[in-house]
């Protein structure tokens, strides 16, 4: 392995060595990016079924190091929250995701995506995430539905402060999501006090789809609890026409996933908003 810059963070195979002794070189290594301007954000459309309309998007965060490969958020948001690093990372983030949805409002109005924004379990931790959500959308000019913050169970769950800050994040207007529904441990105790307004059901059991009752009921399950309680349901992770078609099927309304689209930078997602307005 190459022994300079990030590289030497990699294995022969190429995969991220995550051992302690390179975990604060890696952590040091993710501050000279961000402060080199070396993350972007990626938008991936969040579908209304079965039409395949965009409807929103969820950023996704990418490093793209001067001298490697692009590093997936798998591998370096963990070491960006270990390391305190997440709460400037996701102040960028934030920013730079409430800077498109402004762009895109300005440019497509009510054809505009709503933006959806991760937020983790460290970033929950700290009280003046509320504060940073309004600056940001008062810079940008934009209002608190055109944003949905996406947490998780385990973040919700991580601490007593978490519960007030999501409750004050709701209270700005903006819409929150609950990610990876269903992998939790708690989910049905937390929907009774966690003002969510969206359920993202998981992947896995999206994945399970393959047409035996038991799968079904589970999907179907899910799309019910989140009807129930006035939320919106997303299924995440569709990969195929036939998934998207059982979705349908079972009364899912929202679906996002590789079969519609992958990720894609602000000027591709810009292009397809465009493309669709005049069709
Ligand atoms: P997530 O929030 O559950 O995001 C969904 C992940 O599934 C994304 O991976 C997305 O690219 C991927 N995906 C979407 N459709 C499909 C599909 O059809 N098949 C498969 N196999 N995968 C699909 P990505 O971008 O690598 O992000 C991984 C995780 O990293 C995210 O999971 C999230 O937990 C974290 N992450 C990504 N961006 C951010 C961010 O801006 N802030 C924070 N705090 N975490 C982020
Ligand atoms: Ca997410
Ligand atoms: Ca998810
Ligand atoms: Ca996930």
């Amino acid at each position: 392995a190459k022994l300079t810059g990030t590289n030497r963070f990699r294995d022969h195979s190429g995969e991220l060595d995550a051992t302690a002794a390179h975990h604060a070189e890696l952590a040091a290594a993710l501050r000279r990016g961000l402060d080199h301007g070396e993350f972007r954000l990626v938008y991936q459309p969040i579908v209304e079924l079965p039409t395949g309309a965009i409807t929103g998007v969820e950023a996704l965060v990418r490093w793209q190091p001067a001298d490697g490969p692009v590093v997936s958020p798998a591998e370096f948001i963990p070491v960006a929250e270990h390391s305190g690093l997440i709460i400037d990372l996701g102040a960028w983030i934030l920013d730079q995701a409430c800077a498109d949805a402004a762009a895109w409002h300005r440019r497509h109005g009510a054809g505009a995506p709503r933006v959806n924004i991760n937020v983790s379990a460290r970033q929950l931790l700290d009280p003046d995430l509320p504060g940073l959500v309004a600056d940001a959308l008062h810079r940008h000019r934009l209002s608190p539905d055109r944003i949905t913050i996406e947490i998780t169970e385990t973040a919700v769950f991580a601490g007593g402060v978490a519960l007030g800050t999501v409750r004050e994040l709701r209270e700005l207007g903006v819409g929150l999501a609950l990610d990876d529904f269903g992998t939790g441990h708690s989910s049905l105790t937390l929907l009774r006090t966690c003002p969510v307004t969206t359920l993202k059901v998981d992947k896995s059991f999206i994945d399970d789809l393959n047409g035996t009752a038991e799968q079904e009921a589970i999907a179907t399950s899910l799309s019910t609890i989140a009807a129930t309680l006035g939320l919106r349901a997303v299924a995440e992770g569709v990969e195929t026409r036939d998934q998207a078609d059982r979705l349908h099927a079972l009364g899912y309304r929202y679906a996002q996933g590789y079969y519609f689209a992958r990720p894609s930078p602000a000027e591709e997602i810009d292009a397809a908003l465009a493309e669709m307005a005049l069709a």
